[in-house]
């Protein structure tokens, strides 16, 4: 086409749609592509007097089809450049620019076409060409009129997309409403559950504080109790023994017999109410560890000396084995003494044949003491109730004792910052385990 008077810029524009709508461009691209050409064909008929424009269905390296239209200048442009007179021109097509071809400097336009149009084929292109050759120019006035039908459209899509942005705004903010609410629920669901856990706490402390004062006065009641009755059960066993010495007056058999009854009875409640006060007092707190570095081996030592009194059955062997050296923790060495022959002791009274056994071992950063014996062991269930007070596995009762032996022996050894746990069976024996830290509690 050629561009020469002002005419022409009409029929440029009303080309270019028509060409844009052969190729598959879609209206609104359509329009936009006729605006920018017309726009540009103004400038260059101000500027240089006119151009001729030439209109390609291009393939691009990407597989898509362009629309190109090359407007060569009929002179020369201004410092060989071409700036649109209205910027937002550039805007209405993918690319707008000058390129140089030859000699000449031409201005180049180019929009995609959809992949949705239909392909560009050879024959389609021929096709168009006879189409767009037969169709007839319209006048300025038909061009104006379809301009400002374009127009009119445009400005409805404009107002119909600020509806819809209207809409768009109000339906946010109705959700951003929708979000605080929902904000401020949580956060006063928040705020209650706070409330309510930090009541739950205060009952906590309320509920620990009553059960140490429970436990407190059970401890007050056993050392009271124990106290008021060692001085008679001592009294008793005091008087036991006079009326059975020989320089008193001499005994019937039976009243032998039953004095006799009376002592061993005595004895065995002077041990039970010396067990409840060391409880007591283990348990009130009133025993404090004497700290020092305690050598293992002299008191193994020790134990394997008044024990050997204790394993009176020639079918148990009391081994009490070396520790090895060097064996030195920090501890209060009477406290785990007292710990240990209790141990012992049980395993000595449980044990029908075979060996009681102390062994001790380094263990990361501290020492594991374990009392094994081959007695008649323990059943799983239990493993906790032995270390309750008074309790004692039925069917060994015959063994003598009170069943506060293992509930004192796992606080002293609390009390020096380890535990005592028991591994058993029934039929295979039993094995303490007092595991201690090497730098005390
Ligand atoms: P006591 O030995 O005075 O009965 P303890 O508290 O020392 O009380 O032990 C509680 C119970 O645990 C014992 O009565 C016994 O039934 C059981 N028990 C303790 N040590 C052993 C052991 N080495 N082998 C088997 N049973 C044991």
């Amino acid at each position: 086409m050629v561009l020469r008077v002002e005419q022409d810029i009409f029929v440029v524009r009303q080309r270019g749609r028509e060409v844009a709508a052969a190729v598959g461009l879609e209206h609104q691209d359509q329009v936009r592509m006729a605006t920018a050409l017309s726009e540009v064909a103004r400038d260059l008929l101000r500027a240089v007097g006119g151009a001729d424009v030439i209109f390609y269905a291009e393939p691009r390296p990407d597989g898509r089809w362009h629309l190109r239209v090359d407007l060569v200048p009929v002179g020369p442009l201004p410092d060989g450049r071409y700036v649109p007179q209205s910027g937002a021109v550039a805007r209405l097509v993918d690319s707008l620019g000058v390129v140089g071809l030859g000699r000449d400097t031409v201005v180049r336009m180019s929009r995609r076409v959809p992949v949705t149009a239909q392909a560009l084929t050879p024959e389609r292109l021929a096709e168009l060409r006879t189409e767009l050759g037969r169709s007839v120019p319209g006048s300025a006035l038909d061009e104006l009129t379809a301009q400002n039908q374009q127009l009119i459209a445009a400005l409805d899509e404009v107002r119909s997309q600020r509806d819809e942005l209207a809409v768009l705004n109000t339906e946010l903010e109705e959700t951003n409403r929708g979000v605080m609410a929902l904000y401020n629920q949580l956060s006063e669901e928040l705020e209650e559950t706070n409330r309510g856990v930090v009541a739950l706490y205060a009952e906590l402390d309320e509920k620990s504080a009553q059960l140490r004062a429970a436990s407190e006065s059970k401890s007050r009641f056993l050392a009271n109790v124990s106290h008021e009755l060692r001085a008679p059960v001592t009294a008793i066993i005091g008087l036991g023994r006079l009326l059975a010495d020989s320089a008193s007056d001499p005994l019937t058999e039976e009243q032998a017999r039953q004095v006799g009854l009376i002592r061993s009875s005595a004895a065995d409640l002077l041990n039970l109410v010396n067990e409840l006060l060391d409880l007591a007092k283990a348990e009130s707190g009133r025993i404090e560890p004497t700290w020092a570095d305690v050598d293992l081996r002299p008191v193994f030592g020790q134990l394997r000396g008044t024990l050997r009194a204790l394993a009176t059955r020639p079918e148990v062997e009391l081994v009490v084995e070396e520790p090895p050296s060097p064996a030195v923790l920090r501890t209060d060495e009477v406290l785990l003494a007292q710990v240990l022959r209790n141990l012992l002791h049980n395993g000595l009274k449980f044990t029908e044949r075979g060996e009681v056994r102390l062994r001790a071992s380094r263990r990361d950063e501290g020492w594991e003491l374990t009392v094994t014996d081959t007695g008649p062991g323990i059943a799983p269930d239990l493993h906790d109730r032995i270390f309750e007070e008074f309790y004692q596995v039925p069917g060994t009762t015959r063994a003598y004792g009170t069943g506060l032996g293992l509930p004192y022996a796992r606080r002293l050894v609390t009390l020096l910052g380890g535990t005592l746990h028991l591994d058993s069976e029934p039929g295979r024996g039993s094995t303490f385990t007092v595991a201690l830290p090497a730098s005390g509690a």
